[in-house]
């Protein structure tokens, strides 16, 4: 379409200069932009004019699906299954993190433990020096991760389908036959929220 094709080349430009180029009036033209505006084919902002805004769709979804988890993830706080719910509430607080990765004596992955499967055993009446962390996570295989390889996108859509506030990234590996997970990194709400800040800056 003419009007879309010469906004893609002169954007920002007025609905004057759209009008001039086509050779027609510019009340000729304004239903065919307010279609096009409407449609989210062009973006139209005050004082400035019009812009393509499919193409500035499109940039920011192919940005955010080109970025790997590799380049995103942040540093995981790792504890063994059979810490208390004492100590891993402690390390909560000493690592300042919201979420904490449990692994077996061979460091593969078995449960992820969040603040409120801490706090719902805490005020029970249960012993939290005694308790190990392996009584309130969650286990393998209902666990939600990301490869290395996966995209910053992909990362972002699992946290929110499955309203969790953080990921561990595994890498997989071969134990005695056996299919393990190690984890390499996390990616967390603050991972994404830092990404986006980043991405905004551009
Ligand atoms: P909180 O419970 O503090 O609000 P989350 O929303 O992350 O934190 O956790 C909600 C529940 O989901 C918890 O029971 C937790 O064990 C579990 N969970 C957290 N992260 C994951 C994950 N990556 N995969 C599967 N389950 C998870």
């Amino acid at each position: 379409m003419l009007i879309v094709d010469i906004v893609k080349k002169h954007e920002p430009i007025t609905s004057e200069e759209i009008a001039a180029k086509l050779n027609i009036t510019r009340a000729a033209l304004r239903p065919d932009l307010s279609i096009l505006t409407m449609a989210g084919i062009l973006e139209a902002r005050p004082r400035v004019g019009y812009f393509y805004a499919g193409k500035t769709k499109s940039l920011i979804s192919e940005k955010i699906k080109s970025i790997k988890v590799s380049e995103i993830k942040a540093v995981p706080v790792v504890i063994k299954e059979e810490t208390s719910v004492y100590d891993a509430i402690v390390t909560l607080f000493l690592e300042d993190v919201g979420t904490l990765f449990v692994v077996q004596e061979d460091g593969s992955l078995c449960g992820v433990v969040s603040r409120k499967d801490l706090l719902k055993i805490a005020i029970g009446n249960a012993d939290i020096k005694q308790v190990p962390v392996s009584v309130v996570m969650t286990r393998m295989p209902n666990l939600v991760t990301v490869t290395l390889e996966e995209s910053a996108y992909d990362a972002a859509r699992k946290i929110v389908e499955h309203q969790v506030d953080a990921l561990p990234v595994i890498r997989p590996k071969q134990v005695d036959g056996k299919q393990k997970y190690e984890v390499v990194g996390k990616v967390t709400k603050t991972t994404i929220t830092k990404l986006f800040v980043e991405l905004g800056k551009d």
